[in-house]
């Protein structure tokens, strides 16, 4: 069975966010002005337990999921993640489970996460300049432990895929760049759109790079590139080769939005429901879970939320009210 929205998309994709804390400021993301020494993180009894995000995950599989993306802020920054995997993995055989990571701590985890029944990683990396790297994470990490990460997820034989945020006149001249470090390492990379998530970012269209661009300077640089058919029609990214075979991504959020198959849910770390990324509020579904919901009752109210949405903000984005607060990409987990 599978349920669907107002516009026939399946609940297919349930993206948790298992902390707010991150040990990176992305501007584009958790800028330090707004997220600095006062800003308050989430209490520790404020943030579902695993078992309580096993429950969820449990009811949403007779409704049709089938992937399961763990995300934060930096999910690695939790305690015994790898425990939670497998609590998962034990629901079942055949989900399809993912994390996305800034793989700054990667290599430390990689292999307990593989063991405990992990697929595969997203890993977001902007640039391979140090000093770019540093002034876009705001942090004193390097490239080079991001990369070491990902080699000993390939080792341990974790699925490997890296993101990029592209923003015009910071990180353009990396795009030539990442794609060469990827390709050296047969891990497909995908450019995505700088977009107008959370209030904190400071968006404007004048710094989107498109994809369109983008390919450009890519073709200018390496000559053709191929269109890829899509491998499901909610992928967000659009897969394009080079004639080596490498595979480079673009998720055109803002040029080309791909809202009409979106089938993702969010659970924030505090246990509520966001049916976009741009939602400006969540539905609670804590509150039942620990008044001790079964999973059938929890799934009966996911049922409820999921087959009214009707979400396709970045389809409307510039018919939108600009008065709007959407949550912040770091509560949800993008
Ligand atoms: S804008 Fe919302 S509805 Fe559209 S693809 Fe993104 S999350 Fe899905």
């Amino acid at each position: 069975m599978s349920i669907e929205d107002s516009m026939g998309r399946p609940l297919r994709d349930l993206r948790i966010s298992i902390t707010d804390r991150c040990n990176f400021r992305c501007t584009y993301c958790m800028p330090r002005e707004k997220f600095g020494a006062e800003h308050a993180f989430l209490a520790k009894q404020e943030i579902l337990s695993y078992e309580e995000m096993t429950t969820v995950v449990e009811s949403l599989l007779p409704l049709g999921l089938k992937k399961v993306r763990i995300t934060g802020g930096e999910p690695l920054l939790r305690k015994d993640l790898s425990v939670f995997v497998a609590m998962l993995r034990g629901l079942d055989s055949e989900l399809d489970i993912a994390l996305t990571t800034n793989g700054v701590l990667l290599e430390r985890h990689a292999s307990t996460l593989f063991e405990a029944g992990l697929n595969r990683v997203t890993v977001s990396i902007d640039a391979v300049n140090v000093e770019m790297f540093q002034s876009i994470t705001d942090s004193k990490n390097t490239p080079k432990e991001v990369f070491t990460g990902i080699e000993k997820a390939q080792q341990c034989g974790l699925g490997v895929k890296v993101n990029c945020v592209v923003k015009s006149g910071v990180n353009e001249q990396e795009i030539i760049p990442l794609v060469q470090a990827c390709s050296q390492r047969k891990i497909a990379v995908r450019f995505i759109e700088f977009m107008d998530v959370g209030t904190t970012n400071n968006w404007n269209l004048e710094s989107v790079v498109t994809g369109e661009e983008m390919r450009q300077q890519i073709m200018n640089h390496f000559g053709n590139l191929k269109k890829s058919p899509a491998q499901h029609p909610s992928d967000v990214a659009r897969m394009w080769s080079l004639e080596d075979g490498t595979e480079i991504g673009f998720i055109e959020s803002v040029s080309n939005p791909f809202c009409g198959n979106c089938t993702r849910a969010r659970l924030s770390a505090h246990g509520s429901i966001y049916t976009c990324l741009f939602s400006e509020s969540g539905v609670d579904i804590r509150s039942i879970l620990r008044f001790g919901a079964t999973s059938v009752e929890v799934a009966k109210l996911i049922q409820e939320i999921w087959t009214k949405r009707k979400d396709r903000y970045s389809e409307i984005r510039g018919e939108a009210d600009t008065e709007r607060k959407p949550v912040e990409m770091s509560f949800i987990g993008g």
